[in-house]
């Protein structure tokens, strides 16, 4: 029998935001899954909703809640990165505050209405409207990372990167990590990128959460979907790089791309295109996981993300 769908709009920090419920028909687990904590961040979300359709008319255990739009306003204003309103990264203000701003609320409103007692949570992301990107899935260390490692494991995505606390430590105050933070094993997953939403990068999100499912014994595969995992890349240290200057940003790399230490990955030049302003450099070798795709880039602005072991 398949599960019964219940559609809604869910308030958060005074917004609607479209919430679809699939309850099944034996009980089992509680599954969160986020996409569009970046309102521009179109495959990932794309394929929460192609999944859920297909999810619809399966056999499931347990009962799945999930969100394909979560930063609603970001969606509708085409914004990459940030809520409008406050200009705030809703990714870096996990757990929330309820007395904050626009960013602030609607994360804790989405961690205490949403992710808060789940059995385990997916956060679906891709690279932004200028952002290139290799498919990953992060995790954190701690209390709950063998369980986040499994479910970044099933999700079928070429690498995973295990991200500890530390001065290496690339990104805070995201939804997986508070999550993580409160026992929930959890993982953001990456794939699609530059506010494209191709086919191959929606059927990744798509096999990745119909292998979450399995694996916590909500629903077997579909018909059709590969039961051997493709290899996986290890990777224990997320570097994100930041140019010094403004101006013209020319990568000589490309997402996926592996750099050696000391290599040059690319320059930031004048807006006339007559001086090198900086070269930025690989500090260890890795792998390029994400790419700023616009050459447009701020004093202190991010350029990359490089994955090493
Ligand atoms: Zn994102």
């Amino acid at each position: 029998m398949p599960p019964t769908l219940a559609r809604r709009s869910l308030e958060l920090a005074g917004l609607s935001v479209p919430l679809i419920e699939l309850t099944g028909s034996s009980a089992g687990p509680l599954l969160t899954v986020i996409a569009g904590v970046h309102g521009c961040e179109y495959a990932s979300m794309a394929g929460v909703r192609r999944w859920l359709r297909e999810l619809a008319a399966r056999e499931l255990r347990g009962r799945v809640r999930a969100v394909p739009v979560l930063n609603v306003t970001a969606f509708a204003a085409r914004t990459p990165f940030v809520v409008p309103e406050d200009g705030k990264n809703l990714n870096r203000c996990f757990p929330g505050d309820p007395a904050g701003t626009l960013a602030e609320r609607l994360a804790h409103d989405a961690f205490t209405q949403l992710i808060a007692g789940s059995d385990a949570y997916i956060d679906a992301h891709c690279g932004d409207l200028v952002e290139a990107l290799q498919p990953f899935a992060l995790y954190e260390a701690g209390p709950a990372e063998e369980r986040a490692r499994e479910l970044a494991a099933a999700y079928r995505l070429p690498y995973v990167i295990r991200q500890v606390a530390g001065p290496d430590r690339a990104v805070s105050g995201t939804s997986s990590g508070a999550a993580a933070a409160a026992g929930i094993p959890a993982i953001t997953a990456e794939a699609g990128e530059c506010g494209l939403v191709p086919e191959q990068a929606v059927a990744l999100h798509v096999a990745g959460l119909n292998g979450v499912l399995e694996l916590l014994g909500m629903a077997e595969l579909p018909p059709g979907a590969p039961a051997r995992r493709p290899r996986q890349t290890q990777l224990d240290r997320f570097l994100w790089l930041r140019g010094r200057h403004a101006g013209w940003w020319e990568p000589a790399v490309g997402a996926g791309d592996t750099v050696a230490a000391g290599q040059v990955i690319g320059t930031v030049s004048t807006l006339d295109g007559t001086d090198v302003l900086e070269e930025v450099v690989a500090p260890v070798a890795g792998v390029i996981i994400f790419l700023t795709s616009s050459p447009a880039v701020a004093a202190d602005g991010l350029l990359l993300g490089l994955g090493a072991r």
